[in-house]
């Protein structure tokens, strides 16, 4: 989609608060090794960047969630490894990197063992779902002989509610435990980002962070070290005046009480600045708070710049693109602020 033309709108994104936020969950996990998930194009900030980033900070476990994902990381990997989280399709069995020495899938179903066998093995991951009932081997199937064949680097289950403090943690640990002495494999893994700060008990030899590597707050025990990666910026299109009674936007829902000053800019819910930004967002220049007016267009968003002296075309705004705060205002997840990023910006490591 992209070539060499700058792009209008651009995501500057923190290459010293990535680095840190996983050194940070590193320390918080204790003895076990960190890996990072980069699936949904490293939640949308751009994957081949992130693990090629981490890569250089010690990272050598990354995970995927699609077979399609793998292929533009592998020349980043080097030694490190890949798990393809979605486990063994049908479609996956003629994949060319199905046996590539860097990816492992994770197999999630005994049939999806049985395939791996029958293609040769080789070295595999294996999930057990131990009550999301989401992906994995179901509990009563882990004394299972045919995962004996198996030659497993790492033994998973996923965390369902790591960022609540509700009964279901202890219950998964429980029968993660059980899982650890039924299977057999180099390393366990349970704790997702939220999961890592649940303590010690839920580290085990290896953590899967995604979501606190981006800056996302997963809980109140990250709040402190985990800094944001990153931000928004977005070119003025045109400057307007309003006089009191002017409407701005599709079905005109905002209405000027007085003269006015707005700017049009570059950006809107093609990019993943949802609609649901509406009446809550804002724009920031120079620490100034620009609100948004109106309804968020596919391209554009108009922000009050009143109080701003000289703003002209061609000039950026910034967005204020809090992820907590934003996921409280807008009723989107963290994630869905991440991952919903569009494919048009341009994205600037600094
Ligand atoms: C997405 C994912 C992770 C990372 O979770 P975060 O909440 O973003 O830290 C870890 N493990 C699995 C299996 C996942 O699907």
């Amino acid at each position: 989609m992209k070539n060499n033309c700058p792009s209008p709108a651009r995501l500057i994104l923190d290459r010293d608060a990535l680095v840190s936020n996983w050194k940070t969950l590193d320390r918080m996990g204790g003895a076990a090794t960190t890996g990072a998930a980069v699936k949904a194009d490293g939640y949308g900030l751009g994957a081949a960047d992130i693990v090629s980033i981490l890569y250089d900070a010690g990272c050598r476990d990354f995970y995927v969630a699609h077979w399609q994902e793998a292929a533009p990381l592998l020349p980043f990997l080097q030694d490190a490894s890949l798990s393809v989280l979605n486990g063994l399709m049908p479609q996956d069995m003629t994949n060319p990197d199905l046996h590539h020495p860097c990816v492992k899938p994770v197999l999630n179903s005994m049939a999806q063992v049985e395939k791996w066998i029958g293609a040769g093995a080789g070295r595999c991951d294996v999930m057990v779902d131990t009550g999301m009932n989401r992906l994995g081997l179901p509990m009563n199937e882990i004394d299972n002989v045919m995962l004996e064949q198996l030659d497993i680097d790492v033994c998973m289950s996923h965390l369902a509610s790591a960022d609540e403090d509700i009964p279901q943690n202890t219950a998964q640990l429980d029968n993660f435990s059980i899982a650890r002495s039924a299977i057999k494999a180099r390393r366990y893994s349970l704790a997702n980002s939220a999961g890592i700060a649940l303590g010690e008990d839920y580290h085990f030899d290896l953590t899967r962070p995604g979501l606190a590597l981006y800056g996302g707050i997963a809980r109140a025990e990250l709040k402190t070290d985990i800094r944001p990666v990153v931000s928004l910026e977005a070119i003025v299109l045109q400057v307007r005046d309003l006089k009191a009674g002017d409407q701005v936007g599709y079905n005109a829902k905002f209405t000027a009480d007085r003269t006015m000053r707005i700017a049009t800019c570059a950006l809107g819910y093609a990019d993943g600045y949802l609609r649901a930004f509406a009446g809550n967002g804002e724009m920031l220049l120079d620490g100034q708070r620009l609100p948004v007016l109106g309804r968020i267009s596919m391209d554009l968003i108009a922000v009050d710049i009143s109080n701003i002296e000289a703003l002209q075309e061609g000039d950026m705004v910034k967005c204020s693109y809090d992820l907590q705060k934003s996921a409280a205002a807008t009723g989107l997840s963290q994630y869905e602020l991440l991952t919903n990023l569009g494919g048009r910006f341009d994205r600037v490591w600094r």
